[in-house]
């Protein structure tokens, strides 16, 4: 028979179906097939009986990589549509529904031997064996009772050579299985049994009941939403199918893993980057051949091999990593909406504080809209205090903390509970400026300030990853007093120190939680009460659960205010009622200390009442008026080049291409203009942008068809839709 393959090449110029002859595959199989002088995996797209080309100039499949088709039908239509609903190659949205280690083959899998009971009545067996054969009676005798035992292990109790003797006596037998290792093994324990309040019975009763496929359900933090999607999905299980539960990728904790697995265990597979590349293959796996029939993970883990879905859950819906933001440049909630459809199944988006985008299609009857409008227990929310940093200056306090802030430390510490120290800057210091003449170091490559890591004595570019070492006096004046810019995490832990010199701190940023215990282990640390104050940026915002802080400080809540992006006031709003919903979970009522230099500030005085619904409609009138996102969408064609003749160059032909269809069409455009980019240069490349905001979605294709075509050597372009970054 004949089969499509898509060969695994992301050039552009092989962007094609390529034919081949093969025996005994079917669609959706991964092979190797010759291609030009090499070989190169691919992934079979159809079979057919007849080709229209010469049959004996056909070659034929090396190969087929797996016993099972890596991927379902349902795959295989999505990532046609993908490509062609982002413009990519059909190579790269295919790789979107394969593991990197597998496309590699650098993971193989993995098999253990297992000794199996071969002989009949264990008393007659023993006769064959000599009287002095002490080990081999043993462990013939220990087997007749197990029956299966690993073979290692057996090995080690008895010895290797008694063991052989009797598989070559064969009383024993040894078979291999497929040996699945799994994360997180040691968490599995203490299910908590609850019984449902009454309001999550209500919202899962609706959840069910609605026609509608997508159900937003908004519930403020800690009002038990968690259980309500462990309930939906144990009910969609029951039905024999199938679910994904998605988490940002900062909130999928071990407490929330825990959970899961007491729940489910083996039938939960986790998708996660910090699970070994042999750990993610295996759950893969484990979901492609149906043992295991929920997968939790963030962003990519919408792209499970699951079948038969029942049901979507999008937890934190608000959140900015639901969009890639490298190419394919996806959005997680439009490949769940295929997948549903394809499935017939639910989605469920979740969020105490849900996007401006999402809550207006839930207010206009779109999704369906269901309220946990108390926390479990009937908990208050906890108290928010603003404080006016301006205040404290002109009292003469110019450190991090406020004198209430202080204060309450001091009482938490007092008392043993916990608190949390909230800023949304790693490193030392934002910046280093010299007093005399305004020298602010700057990274070689990129067109950014640099922080200063105070621990390193390093000057480091958060964009790049560079790395210079401290200055000491300015380069520019030689001048030797240098201010540092800006509060960074590192710095509140040093001022900590000194206020509570008895305190146990422990910081999470970026540079401290970089591996997969990094991580685990302060937030394990703290959960234990091995600390007393946790310091840490938008990392321990969400999701925890920590039952013994009281007390939160946002140390400074203006610094997303600042983004010169439309969706600053989304996120100051999201990101202060989330981290207010880390005080006060358990008993003791908790408390929330705000510093602002602008306390008069709208968007701040919603979100200390948690008033979403005010919030809500100030923002969305504000959007209207100013023809912003939902009203319009935003279109960025970024195009960047080592060199910068060339990218300006790429930019104007672009422009002109796009103006011709704005001069037919000019009703259908907000805005349409093209500028140098926030950040002028990054990675050494030069970056320049042509920024829409258009009224039609359907003009994205077109501004896409535009720049596919606009390809030139060292030319980079990217078009964004929305973007959750406009540097
Ligand atoms: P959310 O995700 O809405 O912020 P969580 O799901 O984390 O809230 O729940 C908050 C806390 O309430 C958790 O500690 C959880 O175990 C607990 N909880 C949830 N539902 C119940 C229930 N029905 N009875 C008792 N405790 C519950
Ligand atoms: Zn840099």
């Amino acid at each position: 028979m004949f089969v499509d393959v898509i060969v695994d090449i992301l050039a552009s110029e092989t962007d094609k179906i390529f034919e081949y002859y093969a025996e005994d595959v079917s669609a959706g199989d991964r092979v190797r097939v010759p291609f030009g002088n090499t070989v190169k995996d691919g992934v079979v797209i159809r079979t057919k009986q007849n080709s229209d080309f010469d049959p004996s100039k056909i070659k034929k499949v090396l190969e087929k990589l797996d016993e099972v088709p890596a991927l379902s039908e349902e795959c295989l239509q999505l990532a046609d549509a993908i490509s062609k609903a982002y413009f990519v190659s059909k190579a790269s949205a295919l790789r979107l529904f394969l593991p990197a280690e597998m496309r590699r083959g650098t993971v193989r899998e993995k098999f253990v031997k297992i000794a199996e009971y071969n002989a009949g009545d264990v008393s007659e067996a023993l006769e064959a064996l000599k009287k002095n054969a002490v080990s081999q009676r043993a462990a013939l005798s220990f087997m007749s009772v197990q029956k299966r035992f690993r073979l290692t292990e057996l090995n080690a109790k008895y010895g290797a050579g008694a063991v052989n003797g009797l598989v070559q006596r064969g009383l024993l037998r040894v078979v291999e299985e497929k040996n699945f290792r799994r994360p997180y093994e040691a968490m599995e324990s203490g299910e908590k049994k609850v019984s449902l309040t009454f309001d999550q019975e209500s919202v899962i009763r609706d959840i069910k009941e609605t026609t509608k496929c997508v159900t937003l359900l908004h519930g403020v933090t800690g009002s038990g939403k968690t259980e309500v999607y462990l309930n939906l999905i144990k009910s969609v299980l029951d039905r024999g199918k199938t679910a994904i539960l998605l988490v940002p990728e900062i909130s999928l904790t071990p407490q929330m893993l825990k959970n899961l697995r007491g729940r489910f265990g083996d039938e939960c597979a986790i998708l996660h980057s910090s699970l070994s590349p042999g750990e993610r293959f295996d759950e893969w796996w484990r979901l492609r051949t149906g043992e295991a029939k929920i997968a939790v993970g963030a962003r990519s883990a919408v792209f499970a091999p699951l079948e038969n879905l029942g049901l979507i859950v999008i937890d934190e819906e608000h959140d900015g990593s639901y969009q890639s933001e490298s190419a394919p440049r996806y959005t997680t909630l439009e490949v769940a909406l295929f997948r549903a459809t394809y499935n017939k199944s639910k989605i469920v988006l979740g969020s105490a504080t849900p996007s401006v985008e999402t809550y207006k299609r839930a207010m206009e009857g779109e999704y369906n809209f269901t309220e946990l409008k108390e926390r479990v227990n009937k908990r208050p929310l906890p108290q928010v205090e603003i404080v006016d940093m301006r205040r404290e200056v002109r009292r003469g306090n110019a450190s991090v903390f406020s004198s209430a802030l202080k204060a309450e430390l001091k009482s938490v510490l007092e008392n043993g509970h916990q608190a949390i120290l909230f800023l949304n800057q790693r490193g030392y210091s934002k910046s280093v400026i010299c007093t005399s003449c305004g020298y602010v170091p700057k990274c070689e490559a990129c067109d950014v300030a640099l922080t200063y890591h105070m621990e390193e004595g390093a000057l480091k570019c958060h964009y790049c990853n560079a790395k210079y070492k401290m200055i000491e006096k300015c380069p520019n004046c030689g001048g030797e007093y240098l201010r540092y810019g800006g509060v960074g995490t590192q710095r509140v832990v040093g001022e900590l120190k000194k206020l509570f010199p008895a305190a146990r701190i422990l910081r999470m940023d970026r540079d401290t939680a970089q591996s997969k215990e990094g991580h685990f282990k302060i937030l394990g640390d703290f959960a234990e009460k091995k600390a007393d104050i946790l310091v840490g940026t938008q990392m321990i915002a969400k999701g925890h659960d920590f039952p013994a802080v009281t007390l939160v400080g946002i140390l400074d809540a203006d610094q997303s205010l600042h983004f010169s992006d439309y969706r600053s006031g989304e996120r100051t709003f999201q990101l202060i009622t989330q981290v207010a919903g880390r005080s006060g979970r358990a008993g003791e009522a908790g408390k929330v200390i705000l510093q602002t230099y602008q306390p008069e500030n709208n968007v701040l005085r919603l979100a200390v009442k948690y008033d979403y619904k005010s919030f809500y409609e100030h923002e969305i009138a504000l959007r209207k008026a100013t023809g912003f996102p939902p009203f319009t969408e935003i279109i960025r064609v970024l195009v960047s080049s080592e060199d910068d003749e060339k990218a300006k160059d790429a930019l104007r032909g672009i422009y002109e291409k796009l103006s011709e269809k704005n001069i037919k069409n000019p009703s259908a455009f907000h805005y349409f203009g093209y500028m140098k980019a926030p950040i002028k240069k990054l990675q050494n490349k030069f970056r320049y942008q042509i920024l829409m905001r258009v009224k039609t979605p359907a003009f994205k294709f077109t501004v896409q068809e535009v720049c596919a075509g606009y390809k030139m050597r060292g030319v980079f372009v990217s078009v964004e839709v929305n973007p959750q970054n406009l540097t």
